[in-house]
């Protein structure tokens, strides 16, 4: 049973776009992938993936409450529309079936004084992200920088906070993935929750601006939390480079094994990126997982290992989060 720290099929499903890593479900299902966290996302006009190498992207223009609320109902309305399982509580995963936490990535939709976080909990929410990498009410998201430092711009506003507070009071986990080191350190003298990062690497092997300093790996692991290694080929690669096809299972093994020697294997999940960047063609996609399998396997993990990266850590983090 695999669970995963982020997917984008959503966005392609309101778009009305073919899903490049999980168009198939029943060859992701038979492959393990048992879901996870399924994003609503707002799109920016701004590419997914970065262009070439050195880049320095400024942050996207902020999406208004006004504008950004009824595309997240448009998106909700998708996933509710997917075939799948839906995951308020850790008990709702189950081997060969796909479970769908919800998931929003960048948290333009929630108002700047909460009032409408606690019917979005109560319709499902699990899981906010407070920014996806631009500025909303609550933070300011790390611009895409390749080589570059995650410590860019400032942290959590007063109503940031507020959100974390109110988080962890309901019991929705807090993503730290996409927020910039300011606020990530916010969060982590906050947040009474282990820290997790759904779906970010480490810096010490690919310096994107998007990846997990080795404190932060430290501060991930000191609360008992967990960070989910991305797949996009630009994340892993030490060049930054967008090359899925020269690139690699082999640099996801590395990541994995990076973050178990830094961490423990207690603090090592997946967190694919399925349909929201480009992912090594060699693994090709959901369907692709057995062969990560392989490859960690043959990289030295056992099966007591590969079972907490593959899942138990995630529902330990579940069962430490959600009430
Ligand atoms: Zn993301």
């Amino acid at each position: 049973m695999i669970i995963d720290g982020h997917n984008d099929l959503v966005l392609h499903r309101w778009r009305g776009e073919a899903s490049p890593h999980l168009d198939d479900l029943d060859a992701a299902r038979a492959a393990g992938f048992a879901g996870g966290f399924f994003a609503l996302y707002i799109s920016s006009p701004h590419p997914s993936d970065p262009p070439e190498v050195p880049y320095a992207l400024p942050l996207p223009d902020p999406i208004p409450f006004e504008q950004a609320a009824p595309v997240a109902e448009e998106l909700y309305a998708t996933l509710a529309a997917l075939p799948v399982r839906r995951a308020t509580s850790a008990d709702d995963f189950a081997a060969g079936e796909i479970t769908a936490i919800v998931h929003m990535e960048g948290a333009e939709a929630i108002r700047p004084d909460l009032s409408n976080l606690e019917s979005w909990y109560e319709r499902g929410l699990r899981s906010i992200g407070p920014v996806w990498s631009r500025a909303n009410a609550f933070a300011s998201g790390v611009p895409f920088h390749f080589p570059g430092s995650p410590d860019i711009g400032p942290g959590l506003t007063d109503a940031g906070r507020g959100l974390v507070r109110a988080c962890n009071e309901l019991g929705i986990l807090v993503d730290l993935s996409h927020l910039n080191e300011a606020g990530f350190w916010d969060v982590a003298g906050l947040s009474t929750a282990p820290l997790v990062a759904t779906h970010s690497n480490a810096h010490a092997l690919c310096p994107a601006s998007r990846n997990l300093t080795d404190r932060q790996l430290d501060a991930i692991r000191d609360s008992g939390g967990l960070a989910g290694v991305n797949f996009a080929v630009t994340f892993l690669r030490g060049d930054g480079r967008r090359v899925p096809a020269e690139t690699g299972i082999d640099e996801i093994v590395r990541h994995v094994s990076y973050y178990a020697e830094r961490m423990g294997v207690d603090h090592v999940a997946f967190g694919s990126d399925f349909d929201g960047a480009d992912i090594p063609h060699e693994l090709g996609g959901a369907a692709g997982l057995p062969k990560l399998l392989d490859a960690l396997r043959a990289a030295g993990f056992d099966d007591a290992a590969l079972a907490k990266i593959t899942h138990e850590n995630w529902l330990r983090i579940f069962r430490a989060t959600w009430r």
